[in-house]
């Protein structure tokens, strides 16, 4: 859906729409759509700014930081943005600059794309890294066996009978800790 300059000065254009996984791209591999994108909004020509207020709702898939398996992210989020004319002669990379007090950010001629601005919402929404479980055991990082899954044997399994002393005592101080 385009939010175009000339329709928004008319008159202001409600939104219901739904994007089904896929249709956005989030341009990060680990950060994948589970469910449709539900959006709600009205957006409206304030001033010569295009102002997107509503409240977007979806699942997104994310993958834990310890042992890499997907993990699902409920996104809620209300936005209330204002995107003013890029100004003439602005380089194009202009457009993503963005002032997180006033959440200002700028259109290139004739309007912008709902999609773009959910993307961005989204994106936001979204903490920097996820576990799966507070508790995730994570990977080993000798084997890569899944340690919530199964229990590996690399320290314990110690091939080098020269080695057998140290893990003993290792094992010691872990039962200590
Ligand atoms: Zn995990
Ligand atoms: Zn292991």
């Amino acid at each position: 859906m385009f939010l175009d300059v000339k329709e928004l000065a008319v008159r202001k254009v409600h939104i219901r729409k739904e994007y089904a996984p896929g249709s956005i791209d989030y341009g990060a591999n680990e950060v994948k759509q589970a469910g449709p994108l539900e959006v709600t909004a009205a957006a409206e020509l304030l001033d010569g700014q295009i102002r997107v207020a509503g409240i977007l709702e979806t699942k997104i898939e994310m993958v834990c930081a310890r042992c890499l398996e997907p993990v699902i992210e409920e996104v809620h989020k209300d936005f209330d943005l204002f995107y003013q004319p890029l100004p003439k002669g602005a380089k194009h990379e202009e457009e993503r600059l963005r002032d997180d007090d006033t959440e200002i950010g700028f259109f290139e001629g004739e309007g912008l794309f709902l999609a773009d601005v959910l993307k961005e919402q989204v994106l936001l929404s979204l903490p920097m890294k996820v576990i799966c479980q507070s508790d995730c055991r994570g990977l080993c990082s000798t084997c890569g066996a899944n340690l919530n899954h199964e229990e590996c044997r690399c320290e314990t399994h110690a091939t080098d009978p020269r080695l057998a002393p140290l893990a003993r005592l290792k094992q010691d101080w872990l039962k200590k800790q």
